[in-house]
C-alpha cells in the first residue's frame, strides 16, 4: 500500500537521522524512529487528532519536525508545515485557511506568546510545544492550550490510506496573468495524498539510484516540498540516512558532511553559490552527485560546481503541485545538459499550446505534466481547477518551455509573475496588498529585480498620497513588522505616477522596466 508508513523502511539497526547541532546532537536508527513516531502518534490520538485533522507544524528543521510530520500523517491527519519565521498576520492567514486544529511550536514559544501562538489562539487552535526532551529522551508534545480540542474524545490509533491527504501547502498567490490587477488573488491550497508523496519518493529513488548506503545533508527548509520530499522523505523511502542541521551554515556544511560521511546533497542555486564562495575542504569528500532545483542554475555556476567539487551536478525541475520533482538531468553515463532541467522522471511532460495541442520539439509553449505524483486539484477551488488541467488530464505548470532534440526540457520563461528569490517564491500581489495598507501609500506595484546571489529579489514602485513623505528605511521597517524578513523589498522606487499602458492599465513588467531604468 502506498502510504507514508512505508517511509520507515530501513533496517531497524541502521542509522536514519543524524542531528549534528549541539546541545541536542542525536543519532537515530530506523528502529528508534519507528518507535518514536508511534509514540508521538499515540500522543496526538490522545488529544483527539484523527482522520483529516489539520496540524500546522511551525518548528525548524529538526528531529521533532520529522517525527511530528510522520506521526500526524500515520494518524490520518494532515500536516501543514509553516515557515517558523512568519509574522503573526502570515500565521493567521495559514492557520485560518486550513482550519488548523493543532499548531506545533518550539519550546518556550507559549510563554513568549510568539506570533504562531497568538495566531493559533485567535482561531482557537490547540497549541503544543514540540521539542526533543533531553531528560526523558523522547520527542515531547507539551500541550499548552487545548483550544477547540477541549472535550474532544481520544482517538484510536489509525492506519493511513493511500488516498488520504497527508500534506497541505499553499502556492504563493499569482498576479493576474495579463499584468497587474488590483483583484485579490489568494494563495491556493495544494493537497497531496500519501499516494502522491510515495510516487515522488519512488521517482527520486530511481532518478538518482538512491539506496540504503546513501546519506544526504538536509539543508533545505522542511516547510517546502524541495527539502521535505527530496532530502527527507525520498532518503527514508530508500532506507538511507540524512544529516539534519537546524539551518544551513556554510562553515559547518563540509565539516558535518565529512564527520558524518554524507555523499550527496540537494539545494537551490543560492546555496551552491555560497558554498563556492566558502573555503573548499581538502581533501574533498567523495560526493556521488549534487542536485540543484527550484530556480535556474546558470551554466557558469554548473561548470564551476563540477570543477570545484568533482561531482556530477544534476539540475532538476519541481513544483509544489507535483509533490516536488517533475524532471531531472540523469546520472552519468547518461548525458547531463547545463541550461536544461533534464527529462521527465516518472512524470509525463508535454509542451502544449493554449488550445492544449502538443507542440513539436523546439517550439515554445506551456510545460504540462501528468503523473501519480500530481495533485488532483486545489482545495475548494473549482475555478482554479477548471483552468489548471487540460482535457487529457495534464496539469498546466504556468512555466514556459521547450524540448531540445533529445527531449531535454528548457525553461524559457514564466507565465506566472512570482518573484523567485533563491527558490523561495514570493507573491508580488501579496506584497502590493500589504504595502497599500500603509497610511501614506497610495499605489504599490512589486516585481522581481535581478540579484547576483538570489537570482531575483524584491523591488517595489510606490506612489505616495499627495503631500506625504516617507523614507525607504521607514517603509522597510513598517514592512518588516508585517511580513517575514525575506519578503521585505530591497529596492524601493518612489515615483510620482505609476507607469501605465496606452489603455491605462498597470502592467507589472512595464513598471519594473521603467523603474529599473533609473538604476542605469
Ligand atoms: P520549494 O517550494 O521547496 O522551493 P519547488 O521549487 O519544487 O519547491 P514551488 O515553490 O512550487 O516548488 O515552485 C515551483 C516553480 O519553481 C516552478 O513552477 C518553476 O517556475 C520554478 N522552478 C523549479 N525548478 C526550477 C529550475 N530548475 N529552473 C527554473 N525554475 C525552476
Ligand atoms: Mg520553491
Amino acid at each position: 500500500m502506498a502510504t507514508l508508513q512505508t517511509a520507515v523502511r530501513g533496517s531497524p539497526s541502521s542509522v536514519a537521522v543524524i542531528v549534528p547541532s549541539k546541545p541536542h546532537a542525536l543519532t537515530v536508527t530506523y528502529g528508534d524512529l519507528a518507535a518514536e513516531c508511534t509514540s508521538f502518534q499515540r500522543k496526538l490520538a490522545a488529544i483527539g487528532i484523527g482522520r483529516g485533522s489539520p496540524v500546522s507544524i511551525a518548528v525548524v528543521n529538526s528531529y521533532e519536525f520529522i517525527v511530528s510530520f510522520e506521526a500526524a500523517s500515520w494518524q490520518r491527519g494532515i500536516s501543514a508545515p509553516l515557515n517558523p519565521a512568519y509574522k503573526q498576520d502570515e500565521f493567521e492567514f495559514y492557520i485560518e485557511d486550513i482550519k488548523s486544529e493543532l499548531v506545533l511550536v518550539p519550546r518556550g514559544a507559549f510563554a513568549a506568546n510568539a506570533p504562531a501562538v497568538r495566531a493559533a489562539k485567535k482561531f482557537n487552535a490547540a497549541v503544543a510545544e514540540c521539542y526533543w526532551d533531553d531528560v526523558k529522551k523522547e520527542v515531547a508534545l507539551d500541550v499548552k492550550d487545548l483550544g477547540q480540542l477541549k472535550g474532544k474524545s481520544k482517538q484510536e490509533l489509525l492506519k493511513a490510506q493511500s488516498d488520504d491527504v497527508a500534506l497541505v501547502l499553499h502556492t504563493r498567490p499569482n498576479a493576474d496573468e495579463l499584468g497587474y490587477s488590483g483583484t485579490t488573488s489568494r494563495p491556493k491550497v495544494v493537497p497531496l495524498t500519501h499516494r502522491n508523496l510515495v510516487r515522488t519518493m519512488g521517482n527520486i529513488q530511481s532518478t538518482y539510484n538512491l539506496t540504503a548506503e546513501d546519506r544526504t545533508m538536509l539543508v533545505m527548509p522542511l516547510f517546502h516540498v524541495h527539502g521535505l520530499l527530496c532530502a527527507l522523505l525520498a532518503p527514508l523511502y530508500c532506507g538511507g540516512s540524512m544529516v539534519v542541521p537546524t539551518k544551513f551554515s556554510a562553515s559547518e556544511f563540509w565539516s558535518d558532511f565529512e564527520t558524518h560521511k554524507a555523499n550527496w546533497y540537494t539545494a537551490v542555486p543560492t546555496i551552491h553559490q555560497i558554498l563556492l564562495k566558502s573555503p573548499v575542504p581538502t581533501p574533498l569528500p567523495q560526493i556521488r552527485f549534487i542536485r540543484s532545483c527550484s530556480s535556474p542554475l546558470s551554466p557558469a555556476v554548473f561548470e564551476k560546481l563540477e570543477a570545484t567539487f568533482k561531482a556530477p551536478v544534476l539540475e532538476a525541475y519541481a513544483m509544489t503541485e507535483a509533490a516536488h520533482q517533475m524532471s531531472s538531468n540523469p546520472l552519468p553515463p547518461a548525458k547531463r545538459k547545463p541550461g536544461t532541467v533534464g527529462l521527465g522522471q516518472g512524470v509525463e511532460m508535454k509542451i502544449l499550446n493554449e488550445a492544449g495541442d502538443e507542440l513539436p520539439h523546439g517550439s515554445e509553449g506551456e510545460i504540462c505534466i501528468r503523473g501519480e505524483n500530481v495533485t488532483k486539484g486545489y482545495l475548494n477551488n473549482p475555478k482554479a481547477n477548471a483552468e489548471a488541467y487540460t482535457k487529457s488530464g495534464f496539469f498546466r505548470t504556468g512555466d514556459q518551455g521547450k524540448k531540445d532534440e533529445d527531449g531535454y526540457i528548457i525553461i524559457t520563461g514564466r507565465i506566472k509573475e512570482l518573484i523567485n528569490k533563491g527558490g523561495e517564491k514570493i507573491s508580488p500581489i501579496e506584497l502590493d496588498n500589504v504595502l497599500t495598507r500603509h497610511p501614506v501609500v497610495s499605489e504599490a506595484v512589486s516585481f522581481a529585480v535581478p540579484d547576483e546571489m538570489y537570482g531575483q529579489d524584491v523591488g517595489v514602485a510606490v506612489v505616495l498620497k499627495p503631500g506625504e513623505k516617507l523614507s525607504q528605511e521607514e517603509l522597510r521597517a513598517w514592512m518588516a513588522e508585517r511580513v517575514a524578513k525575506f519578503k521585505v523589498p530591497v529596492k524601493i522606487y518612489f515615483t510620482e505616477i505609476m507607469p501605465k499602458t496606452a489603455t491605462g492599465k498597470i502592467q507589472r513588467r512595464i513598471v519594473a522596466e521603467t523603474m529599473q531604468k533609473q538604476d542605469k
